[in-house]
């Protein structure tokens, strides 16, 4: 990471792949720990938040310039010193973008997958993003939910898009949906939606006015789409912000009309991080997502991308919708 970007990150420029440090992976000191060998790396929209000047307020710290970008992986351990872990064993956590790291004091989870996934899984329907849609849905969405409700989803066929759109079909709501081609649009009716459209051919205030009102809104953009959302929003509504992704590379944000409705329609905002709901729903998430991601009960995506050296191109792929399913870097094939 070497620079703060302005706007868009550059490839090659923000981020930049260095060859430089090497490691002799058979007499490295481990220092009581283990030597993992990092094989994919999630890359998430919120990395571009973390590429800004330091503020007191933030609960994630920036990327400090110079040192190498951090995120959930998976790896496998090459060498161990520590009893609990022992060389083949897969690891999650949270790595350095490098291709072997030393962890003297490993904080990771062994991954058995009895279920037999592929390990990017862990990073998406497995992982994060379904942590967040599983999370936030069970938190303020489920206790809220009548017959007849309707839920609008925006990025429907991202990672936590496609699982939101899922779970509310599950639970009987009306779904409509909204994504960035007409390609994604197709893979997000074949997740059972109901109402799935290209907002950037087809005005999203239209489709609100005719399919809505909206129960709920799941905000994965900020922007333009909120403030439909905010238009077509029934009485009593509830928001769930997740994200604001249109607005992580503007300088100025964008000025969200209609917030007014929060008042006359009496609409419950519910901002959230994850992190604070894994310690409430992990333990239910990892006892029956993976085994229903494995019955196929749960459909999902993945974009791969080949090589360390293109995950800067895999972060700008993300910010500005090139990716199609959940964006993971393949650092090292077994
Ligand atoms: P996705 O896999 O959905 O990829 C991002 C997608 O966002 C792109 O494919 C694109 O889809 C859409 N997008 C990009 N730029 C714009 C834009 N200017 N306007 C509208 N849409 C845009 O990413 P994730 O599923 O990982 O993340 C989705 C959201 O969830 C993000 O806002 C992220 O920050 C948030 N998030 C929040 C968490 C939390 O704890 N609150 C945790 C994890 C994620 P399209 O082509 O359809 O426009």
């Amino acid at each position: 990471y070497s620079e703060i970007p302005t706007g868009y990150p550059v490839p090659g420029k923000t981020l930049v792949y260095d060859e430089s440090q090497t490691i002799d992976l058979d007499n490295e000191p481990l220092h009581g720990g283990i030597l993992v060998k990092v094989l994919v790396l999630s890359i998430d929209p919120y990395l571009r938040r973390r590429m800004q000047e330091p503020s007191p307020l933030d609960f994630f710290p920036p990327f400090k310039v110079g040192e190498p970008l951090d995120n959930s992986g998976v790896g496998v351990v090459v060498r161990s010193e520590n009893p609990s872990f022992k060389p083949g064993d897969h690891v999650l956590g949270r790595f350095l973008f490098q291709q072997y790291l030393v962890l003297p004091d490993p904080k990771l989870r062994k991954l058995d997958n009895r279920e037999g996934l592929s390990l990017s899984a862990y990073l998406g329907v497995c992982g994060v993003p379904a942590q967040t849609a599983h999370h936030a849905w069970r938190e303020y969405a489920q206790p809220k939910i009548k017959k007849g409700d309707v839920l609008f989803v925006t990025a429907a066929s991202g990672a936590v898009g496609a699982i939101v759109a899922q779970l509310a079909k599950a639970d009987g709501l009306k779904v409509i949906a909204s994504a960035g081609s007409d390609e994604k649009v197709e893979y997000v009716r074949s997740l059972g939606v109901d109402v799935a459209f290209n907002y950037k051919k087809v005005s999203t205030r239209e489709v609100l006015q005719k399919e809505g009102p909206i129960n709920f809104y799941w905000d994965n953009v900020g922007g333009e789409s909120l403030e439909a959302a905010l238009e077509f929003a029934a009485q009593k509504a509830t928001f769930i912000i997740c994200g604001m992704i249109s607005n992580y590379n503007t300088k100025e944000p964008y000025n969200v009309k209609n917030l007014q409705q929060l008042v006359w329609r009496e609409i419950t905002f519910n901002g959230f991080l994850v992190g604070s709901l894994m310690p409430k729903y992990d333990d239910e998430f990892f006892a029956t997502m993976p085994a229903r991601v494995a019955k196929g009960e749960i459909k999902y995506k993945e974009h791969f991308v080949k090589g360390l050296e293109n995950a800067g191109q895999a972060l700008l792929d993300v910010l500005s919708g090139e990716n199609f399913g959940k964006s993971v870097v393949v650092v090292s094939e077994e």
